[in-house]
């Protein structure tokens, strides 16, 4: 039986739309419209193109922007000083530094300077801490994304076998987090597992997030389960594929997210969800 799609890009323009409304009364009711400042280092094609889309999300939902492009040459006390300056600034709820950042800025000390409340990216060690916690303020925007997408399912995830391949500090150590919350029995595989194949099967929901190209073949996956396929690939022909080998897996999968379609359009809806989070956040203090 085919597998049904989760497909993030619905579902990231029925979250955009629920936080246009959201947005438009929040300002309607308490003067505070939500800012994101976003901050892009050198010219690198696929940056700009990420902060583009981001941007045109944020202004679609009735979110500022405040657009920074700063040469590939700038220092990192001159970035130190923007990011202090976004943080003290009022009408800015989120600061998105672009990654990769050029090499003479060392991009954990970028990352530990922003606001912790205005850490839209959910990078911060505050925030990372926060979820360890169980009680996040900011959480990263993929894992958050995935989250959402397995959600929309009905799959329930609490009492399920989770699977995480991959485990940076961006997607696959937070998504195991949140999964755990979730109450799913969590096992986190990196390059070392040994059997990653048998691991995955036992998945009743996959996350898969390594970076490379159709590694998850059918074989390694249970049936009916829930695949979410984190991984971005350009194959030599120009194409752009996960991490899932999709048509294969499709036919064992319960449910599976496309690439492109999936993650992506979710990770971008979050940034905008945490943006508008904050200002709510902002407008409750000034109300007190
Ligand atoms: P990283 O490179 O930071 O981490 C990759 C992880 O995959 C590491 O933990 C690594 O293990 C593991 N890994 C690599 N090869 C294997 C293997 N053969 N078997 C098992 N594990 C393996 O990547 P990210 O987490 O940043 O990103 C992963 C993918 O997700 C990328 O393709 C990226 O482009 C994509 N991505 C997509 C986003 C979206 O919005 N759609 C957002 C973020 C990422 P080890 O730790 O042992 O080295």
């Amino acid at each position: 039986m085919a597998a049904r799609l989760i497909d993030g890009k619905a579902l990231a323009q029925t979250v955009r739309d629920r936080i246009a409304a959201d947005t438009k009364d929040l300002q309607a009711k308490t003067g505070v419209r939500p800012g994101l400042a976003t901050i892009l280092v050198g010219e690198d094609p696929a940056s700009a193109l990420y902060v583009r889309s981001k941007q045109k999300a944020c202004e679609a939902a009735g979110i500022s922007i405040e657009d920074f492009k700063l040469s590939a040459a700038t220092s990192q006390a001159e970035l130190l000083t923007l990011v202090e300056k976004m943080n003290h600034d009022p009408n800015i709820h989120g600061i998105l530094v672009q990654l990769p950042l050029p090499k003479q800025i060392d991009t954990k000390v970028i990352l530990n300077a922003v606001d912790p409340l205005k850490d839209a990216d959910g990078f911060h060690p505050y925030n990372l801490g926060k979820l360890v916690e169980g009680n996040p303020v900011f959480e990263a925007c993929t894992p958050k994304g995935i989250i959402a997408m397995i959600d929309s399912t009905g799959v329930a995830i609490e009492g399920k076998r989770a699977v995480v391949v991959g485990r940076s500090n961006i997607v696959g150590k937070p998504v195991a987090l949140m999964l755990l919350h979730r109450h799913a029995t969590v096992t986190v595989c990196h390059s070392k597992t040994k059997d990653l194949p048998a691991v995955c099967r036992e998945a009743d929901i996959l996350v898969v997030a390594i970076g490379k190209a159709k590694f998850v073949t059918a074989d390694m996956v249970k049936d009916g389960a829930v695949v979410i396929d984190v991984g971005t690939n350009r194959l030599a022909d120009g194409k752009f594929v996960g991490d899932v080998d999709f048509e294969p897996v499709s036919q064992r999968a319960g449910w599976i997210s496309p690439v492109p379609g999936g993650v992506g359009p979710m990770t971008i809806t979050m940034l905008l969800a945490n943006t508008l989070e904050s200002a709510k956040r902002t407008a409750v203090a000034k109300a007190t």
